[in-house]
């Protein structure tokens, strides 16, 4: 009698020892037996195309509803790569996301980055898109091929890092900032910020989840911390290229929301989601460049805040929605029509980090992004003014 084999590999097999064989008799008549196999993908796998909709701007924004959309493709053969070229293109219905008309609605997913899925493990993937039209050329919502264009070999030389700091504000199923009293409201700011304490620290469950998720991705995330406000948290992605930031924000962001689905918790990226004495929620970007980096890059980081001082209303106007509710100059900011730069200074538009100041090289933080800032946009914003 035959048993089914596992992994056998035959020579006709273009695969690995990853497809299942699974033998079995056929018989032709009484007399003659003949062994075959069918071959069944057992080993099928799943890859979750990610991207960001196209509803910025509509009612649904400035509330709790994100921009990440996904869907899942089932691969029926192994997933042995993490090249996105690799892995075919698809696409989705962009009536449905602010990105199409209903009577010419495909919009087409096109792989950029692709990380192991950390929540089905094995060897599934995530894998970040941007979107095109179905005629190959970037869809208008695409804003990292606009980052792409700039992406000259003298602005590549100049190796530009960025470290975005993510806030974001928990809140529970009825839009109420998680662990806030019913209806009421915690204790004012203060005890709040990198806290320790049930007392003082609410979801920090999720926070580690998704830190732990966004290690086992490979993202470069660089750490996390409560928030001033109670139920306000940060990650932070970088320092990494001008893609990489953007592709790994995303995916850290959809890992977010895909894990609060588990916790029944809701990210905010709102920038004010508490009117009132709380501290807004920002996206605070840190960025060098190769000069800035060296022996005396005081020179080139005061050199490009000269240059952010002329761009100003040009990044204010796309550095997040609903972002006047936060620069209002109180909590931390800088008022949104004022720019002002200064050595370790939280109330500036740009602020130098005192160990920059001390060691006279360094990179700079960019305070003004607010946390629903597309960091694809920032990215290509900071290249555009210090670098071009
Ligand atoms: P803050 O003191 O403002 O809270 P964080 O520690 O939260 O700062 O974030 C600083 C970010 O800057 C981190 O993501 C870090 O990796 C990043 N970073 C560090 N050095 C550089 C650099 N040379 N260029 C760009 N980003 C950098
Ligand atoms: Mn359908
Ligand atoms: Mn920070
Ligand atoms: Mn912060
Ligand atoms: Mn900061």
């Amino acid at each position: 009698s035959m048993r089914p084999s596992a992994f056998c590999g035959s020579r006709n097999m273009t695969a690995k020892a990853n497809y299942a064989v699974q033998p079995v008799v056929v018989r032709a008549n009484r007399s003659q037996r003949r062994r075959c196999c069918i071959v069944i993908s057992a080993y099928a796998q799943r890859a979750e195309y990610i991207w960001a909709d196209g509803l910025e701007g509509s009612p649904a924004k400035g509330t709790v509803f994100n921009e990440m959309r996904s869907k899942t493709k089932v691969i029926q053969q192994p997933i042995t790569t993490f090249e996105p070229k690799d892995f075919p293109d698809w696409s989705f219905d962009g009536s449905s996301t602010g990105q199409a008309e209903g009577n010419n609605s495909d919009c087409i997913l096109n792989p950029v980055a692709v990380y192991p899925d950390p929540i089905r493990g094995g060897d599934d993937v995530l894998i970040v898109c941007d979107v095109l039209n179905p005629d190959g050329t970037p869809h208008d919502t695409n804003t990292r091929a606009q980052l792409v264009e700039l992406l000259t070999p003298d602005v590549v030389a100049e190796q530009p890092l960025y470290g975005f700091e993510q806030e974001y504000t928990m809140l529970n199923k009825s839009g109420q900032v998680y662990g806030w009293p019913n209806g009421g409201f915690p204790f004012p700011q203060g005890p709040f910020y990198c806290g320790v304490g049930s007392e003082s620290v609410y979801g920090r469950p999720l926070a580690e989840a998704h830190m732990d998720a966004c290690i086992k991705a490979g993202l470069i995330i660089s750490g996390i911390n409560a928030e001033v406000m109670p139920g306000q948290w940060e990650f932070q992605i970088g320092p990494v290229g001008p893609t990489e930031v953007g592709d790994q924000v995303m995916a850290a962001r959809w890992l977010l929301h895909r894990l609060g689905e588990n916790f029944g918790i809701v990210s905010t990226f709102a920038p004010k989601p508490v009117k009132g004495d709380w501290n807004g929620t920002g996206a605070h970007t840190n960025f060098s460049t190769e000069s800035m980096r060296n022996e005396g890059g005081m020179k080139a980081i005061l050199e490009a805040i000269e240059r952010l001082s002329k761009t100003h209303p040009e990044h204010i106007s796309q550095y997040g929605t609903g972002n006047e509710e936060r620069l209002t100059g109180k909590h931390e900011t800088c008022d949104m029509n004022t720019f002002r730069y200064g050595v370790a200074d939280r109330g500036s538009s740009i602020r130098i980090p005192l160990p920059v100041q001390l060691k006279g090289y360094g990179y700079l933080e960019d305070r003004r992004p607010a946390a629903n800032v597309d960091p694809y946009t920032v990215a290509r914003l900071l290249i555009k003014t210090i670098l071009k």
